[in-house]
């Protein structure tokens, strides 16, 4: 893994929340893209080299309006960039993650992921991320 790619944040109402994050950074957002096949509609902030990325249900079943629902609004997962998502997958599950994604899939962003089971990273929900060709 090379470092952090972004921080996800999930939020209930994503028009606010850019308000409220662009206020905090004094920038706008600089994309709103949905992601159909994930029921999230999503937001990315860039703050200095740091990118943070809210994400909002766009549907009952949506992974993020089940974490809200148990969790409330707050720090959703923690997205690290990666060279090779492949070559990763096969290493973590040798070092006995649990992968939820073993192919992984086109996320946000001009990205392909695969998220770790947060019940092998000490509760953390952790994507990994690699640029997508
Ligand atoms: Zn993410």
């Amino acid at each position: 893994m090379k470092k952090i790619e972004h921080l996800g944040i999930a939020v209930k109402d994503i028009e606010k929340s850019n308000a409220v994050f662009a206020s905090l950074f004094g920038k706008e957002h600089y994309k709103i893209e949905e992601v159909a096949s994930e029921g999230v509609k999503t937001s990315f902030f860039m703050c200095g080299p740091n990118k943070i990325e809210l994400l909002e249900a766009t549907k009952p079943d949506s992974p993020i309006a089940k974490f809200i629902e148990k969790k409330g609004e707050g720090i959703h997962h923690i997205a690290f960039a990666v060279d090779d998502i492949h070559a990763e997958i096969e290493r973590l599950k040798g070092e006995g993650f649990t992968v939820l994604n073993e192919i992984p899939k086109k996320g946000a962003d001009n990205k392909i992921i695969a998220f770790l089971h947060p019940k092998t990273t000490n509760g953390v929900l952790i994507e990994l991320c690699q640029d997508a060709e």
